[in-house]
């Protein structure tokens, strides 16, 4: 067996975590020959909900977990980490403003990025989950100079996964026989879902899904329309956020990094751009990357259309908005 890796999980007693730390303490993501010792860092209100987890992580009896360290405290938390997923952030109370609500998680993120700073690993590859996840991670990159700014990363897999899900129920195959569709942007609103490279695998062939689908008023508005719409579907029916598909995303996000993607497959990661497709260098963009040896680089020379330009170009520049706004916070 391996030496133990040490990976931390903020946030670690809300909705999203209670799910992915299963997956996680399983072998889903690292592997099932990878010991782990868990770190779950949350605010001290949440310590009691937090030890009922601890407890919950025992009684699982998880053949790879050697030990679970549940602290208040970000030194304990990200010391030595390799991996790190950062979920928990302040949520959006009624009437907030995305001003105050991105004020309020830029300052954690900021914290979080220096105590990475100083105690992680070197090479840990950080996942921010919490929102605004792009600027999130751009912050806590800039607060962690040590650290290559390749290692930080945002969420945008669960658009992803959405993305696919909408194509397969359209076209009534296995979600497992499409790939390659592409989230580009910021993980809001205006993140745009392009279904131009995907395609659907039958029979051993496979096929680009828009010419299976010549129906341009689908792929261009209803399908992006229902991928961007789909959290708050989930909210309107159960109340709350997404939590289980959140975190499955998360794994599938990390598991990707870590092992690798297939031969000609590519997934969607919000990374540092360095002006790839003509978007603004050093924000925080989802592309499409390939990943080998726990490296990601942007999958280059695939089309962009007119349509596909103008929704690129709206949501880098709402990117770049986001930061301007989180910069002037961390000057506060
Ligand atoms: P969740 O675990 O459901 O959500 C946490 C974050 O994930 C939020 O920013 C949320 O954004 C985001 N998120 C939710 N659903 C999705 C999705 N489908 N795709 C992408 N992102 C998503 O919230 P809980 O309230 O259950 O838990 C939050 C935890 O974080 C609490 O335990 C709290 O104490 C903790 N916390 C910890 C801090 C720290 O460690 N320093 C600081 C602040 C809070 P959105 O609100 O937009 O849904």
């Amino acid at each position: 067996m391996a030496e133990p890796i040490k990976v931390v999980v903020t946030g670690a007693a809300g909705q999203i975590a209670y799910s992915l730390l299963y997956q996680i303490a399983s072998g889903e993501v690292f592997g099932r020959n990878q010991p782990l010792i868990l770190h779950l860092l949350d605010i001290a209100p949440m310590m009691e909900v937090l030890q009922g987890v601890v407890m919950e992580l025992e009684d699982c009896a998880f053949s790879l977990l050697s030990a679970v360290v549940p602290t208040t405290d970000p030194e304990v938390a990200f010391k030595d980490v390799s991996s790190a997923f950062l979920v928990g952030s302040m949520p959006r109370k009624q009437g907030m403003e995305r001003k105050d609500l991105l004020s309020a998680n830029v300052r954690i993120f900021k914290v979080q990025g220096e105590a990475l700073d100083k105690f992680a690993k070197k090479d840990v590859k950080v996942l921010v989950v919490g929102n605004p996840a792009n600027t999130n991670a751009l912050i806590c990159a800039k607060y962690a100079p040590s650290i290559p700014r390749e290692n930080f990363s945002a969420m945008t897999r669960l658009d992803q996964n959405r993305a696919q899900a909408q194509l397969a129920g359209k076209l009534q195959v296995p979600v497992s026989t499409i790939r390659n569709v592409i989230i580009w942007g910021n993980h809001s609103s205006t993140q745009f879902p392009d279904a131009a490279s995907a395609t659907v695998t039958n029979g051993g062939k496979e096929e680009k899904i828009t010419n299976l689908i010549q129906d341009a008023a689908y792929v261009q508005g209803k399908f992006v329309e229902t991928v961007q719409k789909r959290g708050a579907a989930v909210i309107a029916a159960r109340k709350m956020s997404s939590a289980m598909s959140a975190a499955k995303a998360a794994s599938d996000h990390m598991r990707d990094w870590w092992c690798g993607t297939a031969p000609g497959s590519f997934v969607s990661m919000g990374v540092y751009s360095d002006g790839s497709y003509g978007v603004p260098k050093d924000i925080v963009y989802s592309f499409p990357v390939s990943v080998s040896n726990k490296k990601w680089s942007i999958v280059q020379n695939l089309a962009v259309d007119d349509n596909a330009r103008k929704m690129l170009d709206a949501t880098a520049k709402e990117l770049l908005e986001e930061k301007e706004e989180a910069l002037l916070v961390c000057q506060d």
